[in-house]
């Protein structure tokens, strides 16, 4: 189990131990599950490399015009504090919130959360939701990936070896939107979700839904796109009986897996209810915000 653990200071160094390291190589963010991985013998690397003294990988910035650009290893504890983020980007905030406990959020990364690949992973379906793109770095150069096809199933993603997230962009929310992001798990704290959803929703000036992008975590492999209940939502009144409807067209997308945590059914149904109820408060936030 014994590993080198290499501390570049400049990301070209970091982008250069990766690509040297190749397969043999990992990238090191929070830790929270990496570490974790490899003492439970799942992963043995050569070396571990430790992105957290590269400067410009962690931190928020906000545009009015292009939105809000995160580093990759930036906390959830530092979203939950962002002004921005709590103003624009509840979804977030939210998954954010229901992520393990203080001490977890200190260390665990927006970016750690994507490479892990879980298909529980919280920060995954609001980031699909608001419609957010990653930029992946190499030695090779630079490319942009939308998050929702970032994920290509448990524990896999685009990344090439020698490749890391380095930032991620939400764009800036359009006037009269919303969103709202919720989990369910079987205990208060410290346990992962058996079902999540996100939503954004912008309504027209006649209050009704101009788009919406509704995206669902811990029910199939890989994050999924409610696209039926999108289909049905746009260009409609959001009436209780459509958010409902959405809910049920939600259900019938997923493949959940059934576990200790709850049997594929349960989770279907949960689905449907926190559709439901997603929806509306992002309608509902989207109604305020075109109030203002
Ligand atoms: C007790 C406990 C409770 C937890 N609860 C939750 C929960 O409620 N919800 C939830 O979603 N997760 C939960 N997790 C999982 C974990 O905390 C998160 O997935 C966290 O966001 C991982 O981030 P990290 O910075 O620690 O990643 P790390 O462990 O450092 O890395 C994780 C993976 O991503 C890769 N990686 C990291 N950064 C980059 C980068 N910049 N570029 C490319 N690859 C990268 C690593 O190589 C590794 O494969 C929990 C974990 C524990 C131990």
């Amino acid at each position: 189990m014994a590993f080198a653990v290499l501390e570049p200071a400049t990301l070209t160094e970091a982008l250069s131990h990766l690509a040297h390291e190749g397969d043999a190589g990992a990238a090191l963010a929070g830790g929270t599950d990496l570490l974790l991985r490899i003492r439970r013998g799942g992963r043995k690397y050569r070396s571990v490399i430790n992105l957290k003294f590269v400067p410009g990988l962690t931190g928020l910035a906000w545009d009015d015009q292009r939105g809000l650009t995160m580093g990759a290893l930036t906390t959830f504890r530092a979203i939950e504090h962002d002004p921005h983020a709590r103003r624009h980007y509840h979804a977030l905030v939210e998954a954010a919130r229901v992520i393990a406990g203080v001490q977890l959020r200190n260390l665990a990364t927006v970016g750690g959360n994507i490479g892990n690949a879980s298909p529980s992973a919280d920060s995954v379906p609001p980031l699909v939701a608001l419609g957010a793109t990653i930029e992946i770095a190499s030695t090779s150069g630079m490319r942009v990936v939308p998050v929702e096809s970032c994920i290509t199933g448990p524990g896999k993603t685009v990344l090439a070896p020698g490749e890391i997230f380095t930032t991620i962009h939400i764009p800036a929310p359009s006037t009269r939107s919303g969103n709202a992001f919720s989990r369910f798990s079987p205990r208060a704290a410290m346990d992962i979700g058996i079902a999540s959803v996100a939503a954004s929703v912008t309504l027209d000036t006649d209050g009704r839904c101009a788009d919406c992008r509704i995206a669902l975590g811990a029910v199939s492999p890989i994050p999924l796109r409610a696209t039926a209940s999108e289909a049905a939502l746009r260009g409609e009144r959001l009436t209780p009986a459509l958010a409902d409807l959405a809910g049920e067209l939600a259900a019938a997308a997923t493949r959940p897996i059934s576990d200790i945590r709850g049997s594929a059914s349960y989770r279907r149904a949960i689905v449907r209810t926190l559709t439901t109820r997603v929806i509306q408060q992002a309608a509902a936030r989207a109604a305020a915000a075109g109030a203002r």
